[in-house]
């Protein structure tokens, strides 16, 4: 048997998704794709737009007709991707405080969602693809032969984003990410559709006193033993 087609990761925010996701579609030679900075691109659409982001029908409206475009870096600066907006460079622009802030609830709204969704499976279903998000295994792509969760605790996850942060040479409050991180962990959890949670039949790893390499090891075994 082939490699599994379609790896899906799913998890909350820096359990270590894009670093596995990325490094595991380099050794394949797949595509790697985070979804996430979907959602991102519609909140900073609406964010530009002084579009109010409790306003679900107009933000709903956005999702459905903004153009969203994901390629290969145009620039090496550390990104993992270059995301366009309506032909706007805003790749870095995706990772502010402003967007964390906003992006849970935008991305609560069903009519969002459904618009994202589409866009994502069709992507998805090309195949050689590790996708990272919330609900690819439980929505996005269901049929993926490979699912896998990574989690860490709360902690951890907020000193990661923390040390990120400094090593980019930003402002950071570790106790600010901390608080950030917990409401969006909260309201991904708790929205009525595609609840961020592991699909019945993903396997679940706990990143917390886990490196990279370690994880990495976890993960080839698991694909090694669906080819066997
Ligand atoms: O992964 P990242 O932190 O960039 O995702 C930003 C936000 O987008 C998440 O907190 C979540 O609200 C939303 N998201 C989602 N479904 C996905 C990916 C991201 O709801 N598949």
């Amino acid at each position: 048997m082939p490699y599994p087609d379609m790896i899906a990761i799913d998890g909350p925010a820096a359990a270590g998704k894009s670093t596995i996701g990325e490094l595991l579609a380099k050794e394949l030679g797949y595509l790697y794709f985070d979804t996430g900075v979907m959602y991102r691109a519609v909140t900073w659409a609406a964010l530009q737009q002084g579009i109010d982001t409790a306003d679900e029908e107009r933000v709903t409206a956005l999702a459905e007709q903004v153009h969203i475009e994901v390629i290969q870096p145009t620039v090496a600066d550390g990104r993992q991707y270059t995301v366009y907006v309506d032909g706007q460079d805003v790749t870095w622009d995706l990772r502010r405080p402003e967007i964390d802030q906003h992006v849970s609830p935008v991305s609560a709204y069903p009519g969002v969602r459904a618009a994202l969704t589409i866009q994502q499976r069709r992507i998805g279903q090309r195949g050689k693809i590790v996708m990272v998000g919330r609900d690819i295994g439980t929505v996005v792509l269901p049929e993926a032969p490979l699912k896998i969760y990574l989690d860490a605790t709360v902690e951890e996850r907020a000193r990661r984003r923390h040390l990120e942060n400094l090593r980019r040479g930003q402002k950071s409050s570790y106790e600010e990410i901390l608080r950030a991180m917990r409401r969006r962990d909260k309201i991904d959890s708790e929205r009525d559709v595609a609840p961020l949670r592991p699909a019945a039949d993903a396997v679940v790893i706990d990143t917390t006193h886990l490196s990279i390499a370690q994880v990495m090891e976890l993960v080839w075994k698991l694909i090694r033993e669906r080819d066997s």
